[in-house]
């Protein structure tokens, strides 16, 4: 419990960030600090995912009321499966960058995207966005594959019962010949996982144990 009310305080802090640095026109900072969250997601995983992106800490309580409710939403349709929906939404993020620097205009890119999140978190699955839409999800996938850190399954522990895979917004842990495995390329670190863990199977890591 404690963990979740310090990651949404957290989350709460960096979405006030986030907004007031959209607001007084000073975007650029926010981007240096995605920047260097895709440098540490080399060592430490998708932090920025789990911790600090404001469209998460806007879809989080979403899936809460929705999971409280017990409503169900969509899975990912074919359609949206295509893996190039979350470039050319960095390739128009970009586009209007570029555009309102040389127009001197202020195109809201940034609150459009947190807009999307909030829209298909009220339609889908959060993993679908997660996964299949956003674009910054896309680059920090590019390096949190290789987190030397992450949450891991000790295999030992793990009896297959699947109540993480229930509890994973980001489809990141499947459990297969009633084994739990979690993909560092999809997990935001956000340690759902491992506080629901019946077994306490779970922990923050090193690859190997
Ligand atoms: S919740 Fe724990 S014990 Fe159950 S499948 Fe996941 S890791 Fe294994
Ligand atoms: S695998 Fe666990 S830590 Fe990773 S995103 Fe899913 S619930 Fe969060």
């Amino acid at each position: 419990m404690a963990k979740r009310i310090m990651r949404a305080i957290t989350q709460i802090i960096f979405l006030a960030l986030f907004l007031f640095l959209v607001l007084t026109a000073r975007t650029n900072l926010w981007l240096i600090l995605f920047g260097a969250s895709l440098i540490l997601a080399i060592f430490f995983g998708r932090i920025y995912c789990g911790w600090i992106c404001p469209i998460n800490a806007i879809m989080r309580p979403i899936n809460w009321i929705y999971k409280k409710l017990n409503l169900k939403r969509l899975n990912a349709p074919k359609w949206l499966r295509s893996k190039i929906i979350p470039w050319v939404m960095l390739a128009l993020l970009v586009l209007t960058m570029v555009l309102g620097r040389i127009l001197k205009i202020q195109i809201p890119g940034l609150l459009i995207i947190l807009g999307l999140g909030f829209l298909f978190s009220l339609i889908f699955n959060p993993e679908v966005f997660h996964n299949y839409i956003c674009p910054y999800g896309a680059l920090q996938s590019l390096t949190g594959r290789f987190a030397k850190l992450g949450f891991r399954v000790d295999k030992d522990k793990c009896t297959g019962c699947g109540i993480c895979e229930k509890y994973c917004d980001a489809e990141a842990v499947t459990v297969k010949n009633k084994e739990a495995e979690i993909y560092a390329k999809l997990c935001h670190q956000c340690s759902n996982c491992q506080i629901e863990c019946p077994s306490n199977a779970i922990s923050y890591r090193k690859n190997k144990l």
